[in-house]
């Protein structure tokens, strides 16, 4: 259930129907109120009585739920024929895919996935996954708690690129006085509120960092001093890289000197998933690759070669790069068609549908009682999670965990891959496109004319640290818009989103 409406409706516009549910496009998970006329989305808000999003919805979350009536959306099952691709019944291509999916199957799926997408993945074969498994609990406080911190120490966290409404309590303890600290390699909407930053590359910033949680310098004092009153922040980024095991330890040791909180932000997963650069790896064993969301961007060139002879099927809301090089294209049920079950930050939120399905569902569906399994395995009722729309898991912290120890890496030059503010849904979504119409690479001025004879495209970038080279794996080749750079053509460990650039 979700939460009740309200006894006045929040639109002026007219509307025939409202329903209640939870944004399903990040792991905030606000709740929302849906105003329909007939199968149309007539008004969207944030719903007042939902206490992460109070009352909101952020930028990302209402253009991705107008999705559901996008022009440019894959909305008939396509199969390739030669270079191009046939419209196809959805009879036939459930027969193509019983007798497909029963050969060795690999699943990647994108950070949007739900728990009744893991369930079925899980069904048919090996799972990978762009987004970060966890086995802890990513942050140790729930996030409305960080506004009572005094103290805030952020390692290139930029929650409006991944989670937006998590920005407002930091802002809110910036406001009431909190001390904020943010090191990174670009500017980002938590150095704009700090008491002070440091813009630096990659291996600066992390060793910046580790100073910092061993007590050097006024904020590593700070922390010594608050405590239980001081939260650390580290992005999915800095996990993805030659780094992770790194600051794993170094967070863990922190926790346990000075009690201090914390939170992984980001994308990432409480179940399971092999990480992008096993995909990379191993792709080469499986016959057949269910494909959610973009991954192919992410695979060199020689990686792609590969993929010759495998049967791809691409499930996604757009023709993009990836549905363009598979073999069978299957449109995907954007949230709000259908009741899913949603990874929240730190607990499952159940959204039922506000939205009449644009597009047929083709694929299996997988047994209720998986899903349901899925949710007790996280310690959650899975009738409490259904009666009460959001329920909090309960996983071991940081603390419990070991990671093997790293040695620390340099290099003058790195190349990071992560989102930018629009994300892919900026290329598809027309009100969007003007506001970031081309994507270029992105480096500092010092920067970028020593990358250019290697990268045409290079723009300067006052936000980049020096020695960055930036890209967000929402580029891409081969989409209709000001076609530009894929991350995966780019040099450096695929699985990373963070690592040392070779110039050859
Ligand atoms: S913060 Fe996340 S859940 Fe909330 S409206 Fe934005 S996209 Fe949706």
């Amino acid at each position: 259930m979700a939460l009740p409406l309200t006894n006045k409706p929040l639109t002026a516009k007219p509307f025939e129907r409202a329903v209640s549910s939870y944004c399903g496009w990040c792991s905030v998970s606000c709740g929302l109120i849906a105003y329909l006329n007939g199968d149309e989305l007539a008004d969207l808000y944030g719903h007042p009585a939902d206490p992460d999003g109070v009352g909101s919805l952020c930028s990302k979350g209402i253009a991705y739920n107008y999705l559901h009536a996008s022009p440019f959306r894959v909305t008939r099952p396509l199969v390739r024929e030669g270079s191009s691709f046939r419209p196809v019944d959805g009879r036939e291509v459930k027969r193509r895919l019983e007798q497909l999916l029963s050969k060795k199957v690999a699943v990647f799926l994108d950070r949007y996935f739900t728990l009744e997408e893991y369930a079925l993945a899980r069904s048919l074969g090996e799972v990978y996954s762009e987004v970060t498994y966890l086995p802890f609990n990513r942050t140790s406080d729930r996030p409305r708690l960080w506004r009572e911190k005094k103290l805030v120490i952020n390692l290139g966290v930029e929650p409006v690129s991944s989670e937006v409404m998590l920005a407002r309590w930091l802002v809110d303890a910036a406001e009431k006085g909190a001390y904020l600290f943010s090191v990174g390699h670009r500017v980002g909407s938590l150095f704009q509120k700090a008491r002070r930053f440091e813009l630096r590359k990659p291996d600066d910033a992390v060793e910046l960092f580790l100073n910092l949680l061993e007590g050097e310098g006024k904020e590593g004092r700070l922390l010594k001093e608050l405590g239980p009153q001081a939260l650390l922040l580290i992005s999915q980024s800095y996990l993805e890289s030659p780094f992770g095991n790194l600051l794993l330890n170094a967070v863990k040791r922190a926790v346990e000197l000075y009690g201090c909180s914390y939170a992984f932000v980001g994308h990432f997963s409480p179940l399971p998933v092999k990480p992008l650069s096993a995909f990379v790896d191993e792709l080469e064993q499986y016959e057949v690759l269910l494909l959610f969301g973009n991954p192919l961007t992410y695979l060199p060139d020689e990686k792609l070669e590969l993929l010759k002879g495998k049967t791809l099927i691409s499930v996604s809301y757009f023709p993009d790069f990836t549905a363009l090089k598979s073999d069978i294209i299957l449109p995907r049920e954007a949230k709000g068609e259908k009741a899913v079950t949603n990874r929240g930050v730190g607990f499952l939120a159940f959204s039922p549908p506000f939205l009449k399905p644009r597009v047929p569902s083709l694929l299996p569906e997988p047994p209720k009682e998986a899903v349901r399994e899925l949710v007790r395995s996280l310690g959650v009722e899975p009738e409490r999670l259904e009666r009460e729309g959001k329920v909090f898991y309960e996983l071991p912290p940081v603390t419990e965990f070991s990671f093997p120890e790293e040695k620390t890496v340099r290099s003058e030059l790195w190349v990071v891959k992560e989102e930018l503010l629009l994300e892919q849904l900026g290329r598809w979504f027309t009100r969007l496109l003007p506001l970031e119409p081309e994507r270029p690479l992105y480096a500092a001025p010092k920067t970028a004319p020593r990358l250019k004879p290697y990268f045409p495209e290079v723009r300067e970038d006052a936000c980049s640290a020096e020695g960055v080279l930036l890209v967000s794996p929402a580029y891409e080749e081969s989409q209709p818009f000001n076609p530009s750079t894929r991350p995966g053509a780019l040099p450096g460990r695929p699985g990373w989103r963070v690592a040392p650039l070779e110039l050859e």
